[in-house]
């Protein structure tokens, strides 16, 4: 199994996020990557650095209008006056089929959902680049590769076609599936981050070709709180075709694995010609986020049944924030995917 990494992943720094209100450092920081590719080396993947596949991959998920937002805004921002370093959003729309607005504050209302997706000079670079990573990793796939990782960073699942939040900007989950249908139609998305993959379900929301399933903390009252609820089922012709399995907080392992089971009992009825796994490891015990409480032996055991589904898959990087054992998580489920997996 192989590993893909791009170094311009690195460049994406950003200074804060608001919590609770409140200013704090942002915890998807560049050294989240460095300590998932040294762990994704010292089990024995293969490192590739991705070719550029130019915007394509990206416009197949995200509306025109946001990747010119996201590839120009920086610029523009610096251009306002008294205007602060990174763009960071200050007034929201109450719908989105209204008007599409001109300025720069606007667009960034528009655009970010939460104060969590600051952009910053280098910011873009690392995005294109993280969305590379998917797509190289895709390609891999798609050309026979059993399996693939891509180490992504910034993160995605929580960017929907035209909305950033939650630390992401560009789906890479998404990438990847859309990438892998030009060998596999149907695609399941099983999505085991902390957080409901709240973008990922609403690119697919309406289609009936990729079956999207997320296990997470309950948004009732959790990050993305508004997306994530079981009766979220899809719509029009993608009806169906989407599964919430929220979760108390403070699952353990046990607990969580019959929902697991759940989740990838649809996936076989969905019978998927290939498989994408939005893998965050910030339900561990240990994560800053506090939501689940995932044992670092608990990601390999949940790396098994999903190896065993012996589909071709795409690994996709989503969330785990900084603590002792950020690396040795990835580490328990990249073993234990790949003796199962085979
Ligand atoms: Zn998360």
């Amino acid at each position: 199994m192989k590993v893909v990494f791009h170094e311009s992943q690195f460049a994406h720094d950003p200074e804060h996020f608001l919590s609770s209100g409140a200013p704090q450092p942002n915890p998807e920081v560049p050294e989240r990557a460095r300590r998932l590719l040294a762990s994704a080396e010292a089990v024995g993947l293969e490192r590739v650095t991705p070719a550029d596949h130019g915007l394509a991959p990206i416009a197949r998920v995200h509306t025109p209008e946001y990747i010119a937002f996201l590839s120009g805004i920086f610029e523009r921002w610096q251009r306002i006056e008294g205007a602060s370093k990174e763009v960071i959003p200050n007034i929201h729309p109450d719908r989105r089929d209204g008007a599409y607005p001109a300025s720069a504050v606007g667009q960034a209302g528009y655009h970010q959902a939460d104060t969590a997706c600051p952009i910053g000079a280098e910011s873009w670079e690392a995005i294109r680049w993280s969305a590379n990573t998917a797509a190289e990793a895709a390609a891999l796939v798609a050309a026979g590769e059993p399996a693939a990782y891509a180490l992504s960073r910034p993160p995605g699942h929580h960017a929907f076609a035209d909305l950033a939040g939650g630390f992401c900007y560009v789906n890479n989950t998404a990438v990847a599936a859309a990438a892998l249908q030009a060998a596999y139609p149907r695609i399941a998305v099983l999505d085991v981050d902390l957080h409901h993959g709240n973008g990922t379900q609403g690119i697919f929301y309406r289609r009936a070709d990729v079956l999207t399933v997320s296990i997470h903390a309950d948004p009732v009252r959790f990050y993305p709180f508004f997306w994530g609820h079981a009766d979220e089922r899809g719509a029009g012709p993608g009806l169906g075709h989407n599964l919430n399995l929220p979760i108390p907080r403070g699952t353990e392992d046990d607990a969580y694995m019959p929902v697991l089971d759940a989740a990838l009992d649809r996936i076989n009825a969905f019978a998927p010609d290939a498989l994408v796994v939005a893998l965050g490891l910030d339900g561990y015990e240990g994560d800053p986020f506090g939501g689940l409480r995932i044992s670092t032996d608990g990601f390999a055991r949940i790396a098994e049944p999903i190896g065993k589904l012996g589909l071709p898959t795409v690994v996709v990087q989503e969330g785990g924030y900084l603590c002792d054992d950020l690396g040795r998580n990835l580490e328990a489920f990249l073993t234990g995917f790949g003796a199962a997996h085979g």
